[in-house]
């Protein structure tokens, strides 16, 4: 039978109610319960001018419909209320219950309170003897640790005393240059030595990752001390050999002396027995104290000059750090000669060895013929630095005078 509006109809409004069965999920499909209102609506395709997307809800009814409808909505609604209701009181039932319950809950622990306090304390007093003996046992174990190291530091400072018995004390402390230096200072590979305690190398001989600073005995440090190194120019080895250096700051050279004897004072010999160069022309007068004595080519003052050596280093009458030193004498002008002046001669061999330059005359070439070669030069004499052993010995022997005499005088 197909439900076709029939004359005795009527349109109503219809309400959606979507809390009256709000607390049983999925009840119906729409969630929300279609109520028939008693509100009539003439034509059923007018929207009406709702914000609904569908438009005003409206449904026909007969009378018989509309009004069977409506107490079946008011029957829902008592339903859901008694319902509703009971729920509510069984709540409160229950609520009146639970606090009935943990008021005995508190009651029964109460009671029972002053035995969990007993054992709590019992517990703890178990807690803090297995603390203490956890604390015990890591004092027995560091205590343990430091013994066994201190055993080792013994251990080793006896290995060292009972070496250093053998083989004498670590002095000195040696620098090396290594492959790290030659990447800092291309060309200072020189070996250096100091003394044991020298502040410049303290620390530095325990660091095993850089092998620079050694601690040496009496053979270590000859090997260095003989060693020496090649001169190095922009990174590479000349065929130049330089001498090991002392330290200026804590000065080895009287322990390597007491150590060494012999060697250490033929080294030094060796060292200070290196014959420099002379001074550039240019520094010359300053290097000789002389810029007052000097010839001044443009006030016309007669003066010391440096001779041309030619036909004297040809005929090896100089040797290649020497200089020839000569007096000239301004003639007509810009004209120089050098003229014999024994008395300027015999003042330079008297004066320059106490400014640490060593004099000496020389022959004439042949040069410069039968007549003259041969025969002591009159006009220059040749100069060259003294070495710093020839500036000690003189020292020395300029003390033992003073000495002679003095003793002389006492006598
Ligand atoms: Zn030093």
């Amino acid at each position: 039978m197909t439900d076709q509006p029939t004359d005795d109809a009527t349109y109503f409004k219809v309400a959606d109610d979507i809390d009256t069965l709000d607390e049983v999920n999925g009840f119906n499909k729409s969630e929300s319960v279609h109520a028939l209102t008693d509100e009539p609506w003439a034509d059923p395709l007018d929207e009406g001018g709702t914000d609904d997307w569908r438009g005003q809800q409206v449904a026909r009814a007969t009378p018989a419909e509309a009004a069977e409808w409506r107490a079946a909505y008011a029957t829902l609604l008592a339903a859901a209320k008694k319902a509703t209701g009971d729920l509510e009181a069984a709540r409160s039932v229950w609520e009146a219950a639970q606090g009935v319950a943990t008021a005995k809950l508190r009651d029964a622990y109460a009671d029972y309170a002053h035995v969990h306090e007993a054992i709590d304390r019992r517990l703890d007093e178990v807690s803090d003897l297995r603390e203490q003996a956890r604390k015990a046992e890591r004092q027995r174990e560091a205590q343990a640790a430091a013994a066994q190291a201190a055993a080792a530091a013994q251990a080793a400072e006896d290995a060292q005393a009972a070496e250093d018995a053998e083989l004498g004390p670590r002095t000195w402390v040696t620098f090396q240059p290594n492959s790290s230096s030659r990447k800092i200072s291309p060309d200072m590979m020189v070996p250096v030595i100091h003394l044991a305690d020298c502040p410049l190398t303290k620390g530095g001989e325990h660091l095993t990752y850089s092998n620079d600073y050694r601690f040496a005995r009496k053979a270590e440090v000859q090997d260095v001390l003989l060693a020496g190194a090649p001169r190095m120019e922009r990174g590479r080895a000349t065929s130049d050999r330089l001498f090991t250096k002392l330290c200026g700051r804590c000065k080895p050279h009287a322990s390597l002396e007491a150590a060494l004897g012999e060697t250490y004072l033929a080294w030094r010999l060796e060292v200070e027995s290196a014959q420099e160069p002379m001074p550039r022309i240019t520094a010359m007068p300053k290097a000789l104290k002389l810029h007052k004595e000097w010839n001044n080519p443009y006030g016309n003052r007669d003066g010391y000059t440096v001779v041309s050596d030619k036909y004297y280093t040809e005929e090896k009458l100089i040797e290649p750090h020497e200089k020839l030193i000569g007096w000239v004498v301004h003639i007509e002008g810009d004209r120089v000669v050098s003229q014999d002046h024994p008395e300027k001669l015999d003042w330079l061999m008297a004066e320059l060895p106490k400014r640490g330059f060593a004099v000496r005359r020389v022959t004439e070439p042949q040069r410069y013929g039968a007549r003259l070669a041969g025969t002591e030069c009159k006009t220059a004499v040749a100069v060259r630095r003294m070495t710093a052993h020839e500036i000690r010995q003189a020292k020395e022997d300029a003390a033992a005078t003073a000495r002679y005499h003095r003793n002389g005088a006492q006598g």
